[in-house]
Protein backbone atom coordinates (compact mmCIF):
# COMPACT_ATOMS: atom_id res chain seq x y z
CA UNK A 1 0.00 0.00 0.00
CA UNK A 2 0.87 3.68 -0.57
CA UNK A 3 1.90 5.57 2.50
CA UNK A 4 -0.07 8.45 1.34
CA UNK A 5 -2.20 8.52 -1.84
CA UNK A 6 -3.08 11.46 -3.41
CA UNK A 7 -5.91 11.86 -5.24
CA UNK A 8 -6.23 14.73 -7.38
CA UNK A 9 -3.36 16.55 -10.00
CA UNK A 10 -3.85 20.29 -9.26
CA UNK A 11 -1.77 22.72 -7.58
CA UNK A 12 -2.83 21.10 -4.36
CA UNK A 13 -2.18 17.64 -5.48
CA UNK A 14 1.26 18.43 -7.04
CA UNK A 15 2.27 20.54 -3.47
CA UNK A 16 1.10 17.28 -1.20
CA UNK A 17 3.13 14.83 -3.31
CA UNK A 18 6.46 17.11 -3.37
CA UNK A 19 5.78 17.41 0.38
CA UNK A 20 5.30 13.44 0.86
CA UNK A 21 7.98 12.21 -1.34
CA UNK A 22 10.40 14.52 0.33
CA UNK A 23 9.77 12.38 3.35
CA UNK A 24 10.90 9.49 2.03
CA UNK A 25 7.37 7.65 2.10
CA UNK A 26 5.79 5.69 -0.34
CA UNK A 27 3.64 8.54 -2.38
CA UNK A 28 0.86 7.78 -5.32
CA UNK A 29 -0.55 10.68 -6.90
CA UNK A 30 -3.82 9.63 -9.21
CA UNK A 31 -5.46 12.39 -11.08
CA UNK A 32 -7.85 12.26 -14.12
CA UNK A 33 -6.01 15.18 -15.87
CA UNK A 34 -2.60 17.10 -14.20
CA UNK A 35 -2.88 20.48 -13.82
CA UNK A 36 -6.17 20.43 -13.54
CA UNK A 37 -7.78 23.98 -13.64
CA UNK A 38 -4.80 25.52 -14.57
CA UNK A 39 -4.74 23.87 -17.48
CA UNK A 40 -7.56 25.76 -19.15
CA UNK A 41 -6.50 29.06 -17.43
CA UNK A 42 -4.53 31.58 -20.19
CA UNK A 43 -2.54 34.06 -17.83
CA UNK A 44 -1.40 33.33 -14.47
CA UNK A 45 0.18 36.86 -12.53
CA UNK A 46 -0.11 36.16 -8.85
CA UNK A 47 1.65 33.18 -7.92
CA UNK A 48 4.06 34.63 -5.54
CA UNK A 49 7.74 35.15 -7.20
CA UNK A 50 6.18 34.18 -10.54
CA UNK A 51 5.84 37.50 -11.80
CA UNK A 52 3.79 35.76 -14.62
CA UNK A 53 3.05 32.69 -16.53
CA UNK A 54 0.34 30.99 -18.76
CA UNK A 55 -1.80 27.93 -17.16
CA UNK A 56 -0.42 25.07 -19.35
CA UNK A 57 3.03 26.00 -18.68
CA UNK A 58 2.67 26.45 -14.90
CA UNK A 59 0.44 23.03 -15.50
CA UNK A 60 3.82 21.75 -16.96
CA UNK A 61 5.99 22.85 -14.32
CA UNK A 62 3.86 21.34 -11.55
CA UNK A 63 4.33 18.05 -13.11
CA UNK A 64 8.21 18.17 -13.79
CA UNK A 65 8.30 19.22 -10.21
CA UNK A 66 6.74 15.88 -8.80
CA UNK A 67 8.34 14.18 -11.23
CA UNK A 68 11.48 15.07 -9.80
CA UNK A 69 10.63 12.52 -7.43
CA UNK A 70 10.09 9.40 -6.45
CA UNK A 71 5.88 9.48 -6.91
CA UNK A 72 4.05 7.04 -8.60
CA UNK A 73 1.69 9.11 -11.24
CA UNK A 74 -1.43 7.88 -12.04
CA UNK A 75 -3.08 9.97 -14.79
CA UNK A 76 -6.15 9.90 -16.90
CA UNK A 77 -7.80 7.74 -13.57
CA UNK A 78 -10.98 9.20 -11.71
CA UNK A 79 -11.85 8.19 -8.83
CA UNK A 80 -15.24 6.38 -8.04
CA UNK A 81 -15.53 5.79 -4.34
CA UNK A 82 -13.59 5.97 -0.91
CA UNK A 83 -13.41 3.18 1.26
CA UNK A 84 -12.63 4.30 4.92
CA UNK A 85 -10.51 1.79 7.32
CA UNK A 86 -7.08 1.67 8.66
CA UNK A 87 -5.84 1.12 5.08
CA UNK A 88 -8.25 3.47 2.98
CA UNK A 89 -9.55 2.07 -0.52
CA UNK A 90 -9.79 3.60 -3.53
CA UNK A 91 -11.61 2.60 -6.42
CA UNK A 92 -10.99 3.97 -10.07
CA UNK A 93 -13.45 4.03 -13.14
CA UNK A 94 -10.76 1.64 -14.86
CA UNK A 95 -11.92 -1.05 -12.00
CA UNK A 96 -8.49 -0.79 -10.10
CA UNK A 97 -8.58 -0.23 -6.33
CA UNK A 98 -5.55 1.53 -4.81
CA UNK A 99 -4.85 1.08 -0.76
CA UNK A 100 -3.18 3.40 0.93
CA UNK A 101 -2.41 3.95 4.82
CA UNK A 102 -3.32 7.76 4.45
CA UNK A 103 -5.35 9.81 1.42
CA UNK A 104 -5.19 13.22 0.82
CA UNK A 105 -8.24 14.33 -1.57
CA UNK A 106 -7.56 17.37 -4.10
CA UNK A 107 -10.14 16.96 -6.49
CA UNK A 108 -10.90 20.73 -7.49
CA UNK A 109 -13.84 22.61 -8.38
CA UNK A 110 -15.09 23.56 -11.64
CA UNK A 111 -16.92 26.93 -12.45
CA UNK A 112 -20.97 26.88 -12.81
CA UNK A 113 -21.43 27.52 -16.83
CA UNK A 114 -24.10 30.17 -17.71
CA UNK A 115 -24.53 27.80 -21.15
CA UNK A 116 -26.03 30.63 -23.33
CA UNK A 117 -24.28 31.08 -27.06
CA UNK A 118 -20.83 32.62 -26.76
CA UNK A 119 -19.78 31.53 -23.29
CA UNK A 120 -17.70 28.57 -24.61
CA UNK A 121 -16.21 30.77 -27.55
CA UNK A 122 -15.02 33.27 -25.95
CA UNK A 123 -13.92 32.14 -22.38
CA UNK A 124 -10.14 33.60 -21.86
CA UNK A 125 -11.15 36.03 -24.65
CA UNK A 126 -13.30 38.33 -22.52
CA UNK A 127 -15.44 35.67 -20.23
CA UNK A 128 -13.85 35.11 -16.99
CA UNK A 129 -14.91 33.45 -13.58
CA UNK A 130 -12.17 34.86 -11.53
CA UNK A 131 -12.21 38.88 -10.22
CA UNK A 132 -9.32 38.13 -8.11
CA UNK A 133 -7.56 36.61 -11.23
CA UNK A 134 -8.48 38.64 -13.92
CA UNK A 135 -9.95 42.04 -12.87
CA UNK A 136 -7.05 43.94 -13.39
CA UNK A 137 -6.52 43.18 -16.87
CA UNK A 138 -10.52 44.94 -17.59
CA UNK A 139 -8.48 48.04 -16.14
CA UNK A 140 -10.40 51.37 -17.16
CA UNK A 141 -12.59 49.03 -19.15
CA UNK A 142 -16.52 48.09 -19.45
CA UNK A 143 -17.74 44.43 -17.54
CA UNK A 144 -20.58 42.77 -16.73
CA UNK A 145 -21.10 40.44 -13.31
CA UNK A 146 -23.59 37.73 -13.89
CA UNK A 147 -24.93 36.91 -10.71
CA UNK A 148 -26.56 38.73 -7.71
CA UNK A 149 -25.21 35.96 -4.63
CA UNK A 150 -22.98 36.76 -2.70
CA UNK A 151 -19.77 35.89 -4.97
CA UNK A 152 -21.65 37.96 -7.43
CA UNK A 153 -21.83 41.21 -5.51
CA UNK A 154 -18.38 41.00 -4.10
CA UNK A 155 -17.07 40.45 -7.17
CA UNK A 156 -19.18 43.47 -8.27
CA UNK A 157 -17.77 45.60 -5.64
CA UNK A 158 -14.23 44.40 -6.33
CA UNK A 159 -14.25 45.26 -10.13
CA UNK A 160 -15.99 48.29 -9.25
CA UNK A 161 -12.81 49.94 -7.74
CA UNK A 162 -10.38 48.85 -11.18
CA UNK A 163 -12.99 49.14 -13.83
CA UNK A 164 -14.86 51.74 -15.63
CA UNK A 165 -18.24 50.42 -15.28
CA UNK A 166 -20.01 47.16 -13.45
CA UNK A 167 -23.36 46.10 -15.18
CA UNK A 168 -24.73 43.76 -12.31
CA UNK A 169 -26.83 41.07 -13.72
CA UNK A 170 -29.60 39.11 -11.20
CA UNK A 171 -31.71 36.22 -12.77
CA UNK A 172 -34.18 36.65 -9.79
CA UNK A 173 -36.42 39.48 -8.66
CA UNK A 174 -33.46 40.67 -6.38
CA UNK A 175 -30.09 40.19 -5.28
CA UNK A 176 -29.52 37.43 -2.74
CA UNK A 177 -25.86 38.83 -1.23
CA UNK A 178 -26.17 39.68 2.03
CA UNK A 179 -27.32 43.33 2.88
CA UNK A 180 -24.45 44.74 3.88
CA UNK A 181 -22.94 43.49 0.48
CA UNK A 182 -25.82 45.08 -0.70
CA UNK A 183 -25.12 48.75 0.71
CA UNK A 184 -21.99 48.39 -0.37
CA UNK A 185 -22.94 47.65 -3.71
CA UNK A 186 -25.75 50.82 -4.16
CA UNK A 187 -23.21 53.28 -2.87
CA UNK A 188 -20.66 52.80 -5.92
CA UNK A 189 -21.20 55.28 -8.70
CA UNK A 190 -20.18 53.03 -11.51
CA UNK A 191 -22.25 50.40 -10.66
CA UNK A 192 -25.97 49.53 -12.21
CA UNK A 193 -28.29 46.27 -10.82
CA UNK A 194 -30.30 44.62 -13.19
CA UNK A 195 -32.46 42.59 -11.73
CA UNK A 196 -35.19 39.55 -12.99
CA UNK A 197 -32.74 39.67 -16.44
CA UNK A 198 -31.94 36.88 -18.39
CA UNK A 199 -28.72 36.56 -19.89
CA UNK A 200 -29.19 35.31 -23.34
CA UNK A 201 -25.94 35.60 -25.25
CA UNK A 202 -22.34 36.69 -25.08
CA UNK A 203 -21.14 38.13 -28.42
CA UNK A 204 -18.00 39.00 -30.06
CA UNK A 205 -15.74 37.42 -32.93
CA UNK A 206 -12.47 37.31 -31.36
CA UNK A 207 -13.08 38.96 -28.28
CA UNK A 208 -16.53 40.05 -26.37
CA UNK A 209 -18.14 43.05 -27.32
CA UNK A 210 -21.06 42.68 -25.29
CA UNK A 211 -24.05 40.78 -23.94
CA UNK A 212 -28.03 40.24 -24.58
CA UNK A 213 -30.22 40.30 -21.84
CA UNK A 214 -33.69 39.65 -21.59
CA UNK A 215 -36.42 41.62 -19.09
CA UNK A 216 -38.42 38.49 -17.97
CA UNK A 217 -41.04 40.61 -17.12
CA UNK A 218 -41.60 42.39 -19.90
CA UNK A 219 -39.73 40.30 -22.49
CA UNK A 220 -37.66 42.56 -24.30
CA UNK A 221 -34.07 41.94 -24.52
CA UNK A 222 -31.25 44.80 -24.56
CA UNK A 223 -27.88 45.02 -25.51
CA UNK A 224 -25.57 45.94 -23.20
CA UNK A 225 -21.93 46.91 -24.99
CA UNK A 226 -18.49 46.20 -22.98
CA UNK A 227 -15.42 44.20 -22.89
CA UNK A 228 -15.66 41.15 -20.03
CA UNK A 229 -17.98 39.01 -18.44
CA UNK A 230 -17.31 37.27 -14.85
CA UNK A 231 -19.73 34.30 -14.31
CA UNK A 232 -20.20 34.09 -11.03
CA UNK A 233 -22.73 31.77 -10.34
CA UNK A 234 -21.09 28.87 -8.21
CA UNK A 235 -18.14 26.89 -7.81
CA UNK A 236 -18.91 23.16 -7.89
CA UNK A 237 -16.59 21.07 -5.88
CA UNK A 238 -15.73 17.92 -7.68
CA UNK A 239 -16.84 15.61 -4.76
CA UNK A 240 -19.60 13.92 -6.26
CA UNK A 241 -18.25 10.72 -5.89
CA UNK A 242 -17.53 11.41 -1.94
CA UNK A 243 -21.35 11.78 -0.80
CA UNK A 244 -22.30 9.93 2.02
CA UNK A 245 -19.02 9.07 2.98
CA UNK A 246 -17.44 12.03 4.59
CA UNK A 247 -18.67 14.89 5.74
CA UNK A 248 -19.70 17.94 2.78
CA UNK A 249 -20.69 21.42 3.32
CA UNK A 250 -24.31 22.10 2.11
CA UNK A 251 -22.12 23.50 -1.41
CA UNK A 252 -20.39 20.35 -1.27
CA UNK A 253 -17.40 20.92 0.03
CA UNK A 254 -14.92 18.69 2.25
CA UNK A 255 -15.06 19.92 5.72
CA UNK A 256 -11.73 20.19 6.69
CA UNK A 257 -9.47 21.19 10.41
CA UNK A 258 -6.83 23.69 10.57
CA UNK A 259 -4.57 20.58 9.19
CA UNK A 260 -6.92 19.47 6.70
CA UNK A 261 -7.94 16.40 8.14
CA UNK A 262 -11.49 15.48 7.11
CA UNK A 263 -14.73 13.54 9.10
CA UNK A 264 -12.91 9.96 8.15
CA UNK A 265 -9.64 8.84 10.03
CA UNK A 266 -6.79 8.52 7.94
CA UNK A 267 -8.01 10.95 5.07
CA UNK A 268 -6.99 14.36 4.48
CA UNK A 269 -8.46 17.30 1.94
CA UNK A 270 -6.66 20.39 0.64
CA UNK A 271 -7.80 23.26 -2.10
CA UNK A 272 -10.42 23.70 -3.84
CA UNK A 273 -12.51 20.86 -2.97
CA UNK A 274 -12.69 21.81 0.33
CA UNK A 275 -13.98 24.78 3.00
CA UNK A 276 -10.93 26.05 2.80
CA UNK A 277 -11.95 29.89 1.89
CA UNK A 278 -10.50 31.15 -1.00
CA UNK A 279 -10.03 29.40 -4.25
CA UNK A 280 -6.37 30.36 -5.62
CA UNK A 281 -3.51 28.46 -6.67
CA UNK A 282 -1.18 30.03 -4.43
CA UNK A 283 -4.04 28.93 -1.68
CA UNK A 284 -4.29 25.56 -2.66
CA UNK A 285 -0.39 24.88 -3.21
CA UNK A 286 -0.05 26.09 0.42
CA UNK A 287 -2.83 23.89 1.91
CA UNK A 288 -2.13 20.84 -0.47
CA UNK A 289 1.53 20.63 1.63
CA UNK A 290 -0.25 21.30 4.81
CA UNK A 291 -2.16 17.90 4.14
CA UNK A 292 0.92 16.56 3.07
CA UNK A 293 2.67 17.43 6.59
CA UNK A 294 -0.43 16.30 8.76
CA UNK A 295 -0.59 13.08 6.86
CA UNK A 296 2.93 12.36 7.86
CA UNK A 297 2.84 13.14 11.56
CA UNK A 298 -0.40 11.05 11.54
CA UNK A 299 1.63 8.37 10.08
CA UNK A 300 4.93 8.82 12.74
CA UNK A 301 2.16 8.42 15.60
CA UNK A 302 -0.01 5.85 14.14
P1 LIG B 1 -7.81 21.76 -9.37
O1 LIG B 1 -6.85 22.66 -10.05
O2 LIG B 1 -9.25 21.87 -9.72
O3 LIG B 1 -7.32 20.26 -9.64
C1 LIG B 1 -8.14 19.16 -9.35
C2 LIG B 1 -7.49 17.88 -9.84
O4 LIG B 1 -8.29 16.76 -9.44
C3 LIG B 1 -7.35 17.75 -11.35
O5 LIG B 1 -6.17 17.07 -11.66
C4 LIG B 1 -8.58 16.92 -11.73
O6 LIG B 1 -8.43 16.24 -12.95
C5 LIG B 1 -8.60 15.96 -10.58
N1 LIG B 1 -9.87 15.27 -10.30
C6 LIG B 1 -11.11 15.79 -10.13
N2 LIG B 1 -12.01 14.82 -9.84
C7 LIG B 1 -11.30 13.65 -9.79
C8 LIG B 1 -11.64 12.29 -9.52
N3 LIG B 1 -12.88 11.91 -9.21
N4 LIG B 1 -10.64 11.36 -9.58
C9 LIG B 1 -9.37 11.71 -9.89
N5 LIG B 1 -9.00 12.99 -10.15
C10 LIG B 1 -9.95 13.94 -10.10
N6 LIG B 1 -6.06 30.97 -9.47
C11 LIG B 1 -5.05 31.84 -9.26
O7 LIG B 1 -4.46 31.84 -8.17
N7 LIG B 1 -4.65 32.70 -10.25
C12 LIG B 1 -5.22 32.73 -11.48
O8 LIG B 1 -4.84 33.54 -12.34
C13 LIG B 1 -6.31 31.82 -11.72
N8 LIG B 1 -6.96 31.84 -12.91
C14 LIG B 1 -7.94 30.91 -13.14
C15 LIG B 1 -8.55 30.88 -14.40
C16 LIG B 1 -9.49 29.93 -14.70
C17 LIG B 1 -10.10 29.90 -16.07
C18 LIG B 1 -9.87 28.98 -13.70
C19 LIG B 1 -10.88 27.91 -14.01
C20 LIG B 1 -9.31 29.03 -12.42
C21 LIG B 1 -8.34 29.98 -12.13
N9 LIG B 1 -7.73 30.07 -10.87
C22 LIG B 1 -6.70 30.94 -10.67
C23 LIG B 1 -8.13 29.17 -9.77
C24 LIG B 1 -7.11 28.03 -9.60
O9 LIG B 1 -6.91 27.42 -10.86
C25 LIG B 1 -7.60 27.04 -8.56
O10 LIG B 1 -7.80 27.69 -7.32
C26 LIG B 1 -6.58 25.91 -8.35
O11 LIG B 1 -6.28 25.26 -9.56
C27 LIG B 1 -7.11 24.89 -7.34
O12 LIG B 1 -6.20 23.83 -7.23
P2 LIG B 1 -6.67 22.41 -6.74
O13 LIG B 1 -5.45 21.56 -6.81
O14 LIG B 1 -7.37 22.52 -5.45
O15 LIG B 1 -7.77 21.89 -7.78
Amino acid sequence: PFDVLIVGGGPAGAAAAVYAARKGIRTGIASERFGGQVLDTLGIENFISVKETEGPKFALALEEHVRHYDVDIMNLQRAKALRPGALVEVELESGATLKAKTVILTTGARWRNINVPGEQELKNKGVAYCPHCDGPLYKGKRVAVIGGGNSGVEAAIDLAGIVRHVTLIEFDTKLRADEVLQRKLRSLPNVEVIVNAQTTAITGTDKVDGLTVRDRAGGEEKRVELEGVFVQIGLVPNTEWLKGTLELSRHGEIVVDAKGQTSVPNVFAAGDCTTVPFKQIVIAAGDGAKAALAAFDHLIRN
